[in-house]
């Protein structure tokens, strides 16, 4: 059969620094859908109910916890038991796994009940270039810790746009390490029939870049939300080749202002 050709990007609705990208792997939550807002003020309740009913014995450690740093600092992008017991860990807690299990549960039936009661909404910049991929043949998946993200892409009215879904259900049937670690990522390449070394990653969390450099991926792109004052240094830091406030940016001709 013969392959298809390539197209010439140059011509195509997106940045030039997606040109020789053939794949995309998207993260989901704060990259396509702006669940982490979602996570993170499910974290805070079920951190800060635990904090005061199991106070650190340093007073320092008391304080409560930070939608924006800690959960960019110990959760964001990683599963719930792991980003538990980062938290507590952080706060010097030594929480047993019965401990961790149980913060993470309680965080999980948190983020179920407000993710029915508000929805969820995928970012426009994001639908953009998505969109603007698929009319330039570069294929398309999503990958995520949460085994919530078939039904957060769902929600959101934005599964059929990608090619392939690698969730937590999934990283748990294979096996898959998590982030900072690149397997999610590798995996979903691969269904994608494409190597790292010609793809790239997008993502919003600190050890989801750090899981993309890790994985050889050709350009890994972070998304700073605004999430905090230095919040795209740390994304270069740990491993972004270049950081955007809004996905539209990589579209030709930038965000629409
Ligand atoms: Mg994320």
């Amino acid at each position: 059969m013969h392959p298809p050709s390539t197209p010439d990007r140059s011509a195509t609705a997106l940045a030039p620094v997606l040109h020789d990208v053939r794949a995309v792997v998207f993260d989901t939550d704060g990259v396509i859908t702006d669940s982490a807002r979602v996570h993170a003020a499910a974290w805070k309740v079920a951190f800060d109910g635990f904090l005061r009913a199991h106070p650190p014995e340093d007073p320092g450690q008391r304080r409560p916890f930070d939608e924006r740093d800690d959960y960019l600092r110990h959760v964001d992008g990683k599963s719930r038991l792991d980003g538990a017991a980062a938290f507590l860990a952080g706060r010097g807690i030594e929480a047993s796994d019965q401990t961790v299990r149980s913060v993470a549960e309680d965080k999980e039936r948190l983020f179920t009940r407000r993710l029915r009661e508000d929805g969820v909404d995928a970012y426009p910049g994001t639908v953009r270039l998505v969109k603007a991929l698929r009319a330039a043949g570069v294929p398309r998946a999503a990958a995520s810790a949460s085994r919530h993200a078939g039904e957060l892409l769902s929600r959101a009215g934005v599964l059929d746009l990608f090619d392939a879904l690698v969730d937590g259900g999934e990283a748990a049937r294979l096996g898959l390490a998590g982030k900072p670690e690149p397997d999610l990522f590798l995996e979903a390449v691969s269904r994608l029939g494409v190597p790292a070394g010609r793809a790239a990653v997008v993502e919003d969390a600190l050890a989801g870049v750090e899981a993309g450099r890790r994985g050889g991926f050709a350009l890994v792109v972070g998304v700073d939300r605004a999430a905090g004052a230095d919040t795209g240094a740390r994304l270069l830091r740990h491993g972004a080749d270049i950081v955007v406030h809004d996905l539209g940016e990589l579209c030709a001709g930038g965000a629409p202002t």
